[in-house]
């Protein structure tokens, strides 16, 4: 089983390779691991699979390491997403991004329909809307950058203005990923996270993980988030999350080079005649360039571009690569792109000829070819 913590001032790349492996005494495996067994004999440390799996232990070490916290996997990023929203009761009011990730926004919106919540949306790049909306509120529910619009929100201003408010703060770390953005650092309650993305890295799995602070002050926030997991049986399999702990080994990797490839895209993709709008905060002219300096470390793989010609002209260039995948998700080795408005659940303020461009590690003149190519056709 897990044991050994890496020294924690190591530095994130280190951490991801050198947290969440077994102890080293002679002859042991140096990877965890996959533990396939639904109980245990009783007395000891796990005692069934729905509780506890050494598996997710080893991951939930390397991820806690990684953002600087208490980590948990669960089935998918909506079930960690679900488990958060649970975390405040019935009738609460919950503040969210306008343009939080779809699949957050159906949650909510389902919530209120049936009066479980009340729902108040935000332009989130509005620091002073934000700190006036989340006045009577029990949760204030973050994305930075937000799926797909890429707007940036002021972490340290909006998390201790939730704070002051009383509100529970969460933010959805999954573009960022730890490392990049650290939210605990900056103020938050609970980090979540789409594994299925950056972390596991690779399009072969879907996982979600929560990450809480090591010193919660009496709210218990990681064992109530344990307890839903337990109880709504929103848990991972124990092979799909081996999978991801040998992903988030590469992760560093992974993401300073995708994002390096990203940012130069954007930068030839500004002055593209057939691009009306990029949308990345490594531009300098971007209005989230001067707070994701301030509080990212660099401005992640994912950007958007607005295409001429509509939702028509988006389709045909998502139609015309060859190298970029057309197809949704994010966070592959894989380059993808996709039209957003697509899907019927994408708010009607993402614009129709909007493609989402998820970079990944290919070399970036390929990429360009091939965009460019797409484009003008
Ligand atoms: C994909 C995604 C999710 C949902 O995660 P699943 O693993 O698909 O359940 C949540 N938030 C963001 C920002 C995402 O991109």
């Amino acid at each position: 089983m897990t044991s050994t913590a890496p020294d924690p001032h190591y530095s994130p790349a280190t951490l991801a390779v050198a947290a969440g492996r077994p102890e080293r005494v002679a002859g042991a495996a140096v990877n965890e691991a996959i533990w396939l067994s639904s109980t245990y004999v009783a007395d000891g440390p796990v005692d069934y699979g729905r509780t506890d799996n050494p598996t997710w232990q080893a991951f939930e070490a390397a991820l806690g390491a990684l953002e600087g916290g208490r980590a948990l996997v669960f089935g998918s990023g909506m079930a960690a997403i679900a488990a958060a929203c649970a975390l405040v009761p019935q009738g609460s009011t919950v503040l969210a991004p306008r343009h939080v990730y779809s699949g957050t926004g159906a949650l909510l919106r389902e919530a209120a329909a049936a009066g479980r919540v009340h729902l108040r949306e935000v332009d989130i790049a509005d620091t002073t809307a934000v700190r006036a909306a989340v006045q009577g509120a029990a949760l204030l529910w973050l994305e930075s950058p937000t799926n797909p619009m890429l707007e940036v929100a002021d972490l340290r201003a909006t998390t201790s203005a939730a704070r002051a408010a009383g509100a529970l703060s969460v933010v959805d770390n999954t573009f960022a990923t730890p490392l990049v953005q650290r939210p605990l650092e900056l103020g938050a309650d609970v980090g979540v996270h789409s594994v299925t993305k950056y972390l596991a890295g690779h399009s072969d799995v879907v996982l979600g993980a929560s990450v809480t602070r090591d010193d919660d002050p009496g709210r218990a926030l990681h064992a109530r988030l344990r307890a839903y997991r337990h109880l709504h049986g929103a848990i991972a399999g124990p092979q799909e999350v081996f999978l991801a702990l040998r992903g988030m080994r590469t992760v560093a990797l992974r993401v300073e080079r995708a994002q390096a490839t990203a940012a130069e895209l954007a930068r030839r993709l500004f002055t593209h005649p057939r691009v009306e709008r990029v949308r990345h905060p490594s531009l300098p002219g971007d209005p989230g360039h001067d707070l994701a300096t301030a509080q990212m470390r660099g401005y992640g793989a994912v950007l958007a571009i607005e295409v001429a010609g509509g939702a028509a002209g988006a389709e045909r260039v998502a139609a015309g690569t060859r190298l970029w995948v057309h197809a949704t998700s994010l966070g592959g080795v894989e380059s993808s792109l996709e039209r957003r408005r697509r899907h019927g659940a994408e708010v009607t303020t993402v614009p129709e000829s909007l493609l989402r461009l998820s970079v990944g590690i290919e070399d970036v003149e390929d990429l360009w070819a091939d965009l460019d190519q797409a484009l003008r056709s």
